[in-house]
């Protein structure tokens, strides 16, 4: 039994046999073969070991020409690797002596060699660990061809054990039998781990080298609050992590319950709007029996997740009169498509950048290539006849950008009307604060703007020079620290000042404590995941705004993000104590 801490991303208990990917998603199967099947297994061996030979070899002839020394060295070692009697005899062993499969043993023995590697923790050898990789990964491909593990068609329940997985392929995940994933790498607000929630899949990111450490077929818990990943438990263990899963379940149900029964209002009677963030058209009814006042974040670049390629008008239409009809005459923030970086940019056919968080994305990439934004807004505004509509604008930085994408509508207005096609045109148009330019003189866009949404991830990104997807940088993603306080305090403030409606959409709003603390700073729209509606529900319905003032007015003096976090943990405990409904 093995016990390790990630950062935990979405909440819940799961228990089952490991499902194993390599960085390429290959899926590295424990599957045992029969006696008679030993020396032709042996043969696939040696056929993948001397492919991976030539493709080497070819490699280093076609650069040796440009770069010698370096290069020689390199790939002269990986075909020592390749030739080196210790590691072949194990392997060739494992085939023969416990009949495992070729890229069984292949993945056994290598896990092994870069496990005792990384355990001696020099420099040197150190660096060696991303060449055991490579042959390793040389040696799969050639044993399990070029296909890559297709994660939507399951035929068995497992946890997936990951380097990491992408939007993509974490929207696209088998449901029904995925029950839970831990990834080496990966961050809190990553959106593969956002997903992980809306899908409502105990999940663990940031783990190292758990897709190293554990085999296909280990018996896997992950428990997703504590961000606990426990491999190959006793059973003492597995009892109680089964009980703790029920128990998960049980608090849930216990918290919906309640939530129901609250107020809507704070103690002191103040209404507080509670929406939901979601991926999917299919999240919404879930969400409002969960209590949510409309959609406040719709992330609709997943539409692409959907069909697999750049929906067409009829496709958009057909999601958001989908998500309507589930609203029943609640509000729908769509935001426009958010492409780029993380999301979907090789998929869209983005050219690769060097520095895509920084790069041609999201807003950008609409003002540049503005067929995709047309379309979709052609879309929005027909289906905005069906229900109160927002069209959100994401990643401005400057009134120049905002006002352009406002006249890339305008013109959409015209054609629609010019067309005779029936649609809406006064829908307010409004906008993602979360690049710190746009927060820093968020005055200017007084007058351009009907609404602003904070998207906190990505404003804490940008303003800490912290990538949101990075376990190595995770623990200075902070919510609290003053930079960001006084920014998010910034744009409440003066979306008050002039009446524009403010909300929060980023993952900090989904916390308790944080969001005990963004009321405080008199914010009264929280946009959250799902299945966060209930806690946020019964916290504000506990406290009064006064308190919340209160404690703002003391974490904003602090100016320290740890301190502020401790205080706020504190507070909120007070108002929802772990013992009633934590995990
Ligand atoms: C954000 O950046 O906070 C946000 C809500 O948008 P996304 O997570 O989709 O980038
Ligand atoms: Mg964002």
């Amino acid at each position: 039994m093995e016990i390790k801490l990630g950062i935990p991303v979405s909440s819940g208990v799961a228990i089952a046999p490991a499902l194993v990917l390599d960085s390429e998603s290959f899926r590295i199967p424990k599957r045992f073969i029969r006696k008679d099947e030993v020396e032709a297994e042996l043969k696939r061996f040696e056929h993948a070991r001397q492919k991976a030979i030539g493709e080497i070899t070819g490699i280093k002839e076609g650069i040796f020409s440009v770069v010698k020394d370096e290069v020689a060295l390199i790939f002269g070692s990986h075909l020592k690797m390749l030739e080196d009697p210790m590691v072949l005899t194990e392997i060739r062993d494992k085939v023969s002596a416990k009949r495992y499969t070729a890229e069984y043993a292949v993945s056994r023995v290598f896990k092994k060699i870069i496990k005792a590697i990384k355990e001696i923790n020099d420099q040197y050898f150190g660096q060696r660990v991303g060449d055991f990789y490579d042959i390793q990964k040389r040696l799969l491909r050639n044993l399990l061809g070029q296909r890559a593990e297709n994660l939507s068609k399951l035929d068995r329940k497992v946890v997936i054990i990951a380097h990491d997985l992408t939007p993509s392929q974490t929207a696209t995940l088998d449901k029904s039998m995925v029950v839970g994933f831990a990834t080496d790498v990966g961050g809190a607000t990553s959106h593969t781990a956002i997903l992980a929630n809306a899908l409502g899949i105990p999940a663990v990111v940031g783990l190292g080298t758990i897709s190293n450490d554990v085999s296909g077929g280990d018996i896997v818990i992950v428990e997703g609050k504590s961000g606990r990943v426990i491999v190959n438990p006793d059973d003492a263990t597995r009892e109680k992590y089964e009980a703790k899963g029920r128990d998960y379940l049980d608090r849930g149900k216990k918290l919906v319950e309640a939530a129901s029964k609250a107020e809507r209002t704070t103690r002191d009677g103040v209404k507080v709007n509670i929406l939901a963030n979601i991926e999917f058209d299919e999240e919404i009814a879930p969400a409002v029996a969960h209590g949510a006042e409309g959609v406040g974040l719709f992330r609709t670049e997943f539409i692409y997740a959907k069909y697999g390629a750049h929906p067409t008008e009829e496709q958009h239409y057909e999601t958001y009169q989908k998500a309507h009809e589930a609203l029943g005459g609640k509000v729908l923030t769509l935001r426009t498509m958010d492409f780029g970086a993380d999301k979907f940019a090789s998929e869209v056919g983005l050219e690769k950048e060097e520095n895509p968080f920084l790069g041609c994305r999201s807003i950008r990439l609409s003002l540049k290539e503005p067929t995709m934004f047309i379309t979709q807004v052609r879309a929005a505004l027909r289906a905005a006849v069906l229900g109160p509509t927002r069209l959100m604008l994401p990643m401005v930085g400057s009134v120049e950008e905002f006002r352009a994408a406002k006249a890339l509508i305008d013109g959409v207005k015209n054609d629609l009307k010019r067309e005779n096609v029936e649609h809406k045109a006064d829908v307010p148009i409004g906008m993602m604060v979360e690049v710190p330019s746009a927060a820093i003189m968020i005055e200017r866009f007084v007058g351009e703007a009907a609404f602003f949404s904070i998207g906190t991830n990505d404003l804490v990104q940008y303003t800490l020079a912290v990538d949101r997807n990075n376990q190595a940088v995770a623990s200075l993603f902070k919510h609290t620290h003053p930079a960001v306080l006084s920014l998010i305090h910034l744009v409440i403030q003066t979306g008050l000042k002039h009446g524009i409606p403010v909300s929060v959409c980023g993952e900090m709003a989904s916390e308790a404590r944080f969001a005990l603390l963004l009321l405080g700073f008199g914010l009264r729209d929280f946009s959250v995941g799902p299945a966060s509606v209930p806690e946020l529900r019964t916290i504000f319905s506990r406290v009064k705004t006064t308190e919340a003032e209160e404690i703002a007015k003391k974490a904003l003096a602090i100016g320290f993000a740890d301190e502020t976090d401790d205080l706020l943990k504190a507070e909120a405990e007070k108002l929802l104590p772990a013992a009633e409904f934590g995990n």
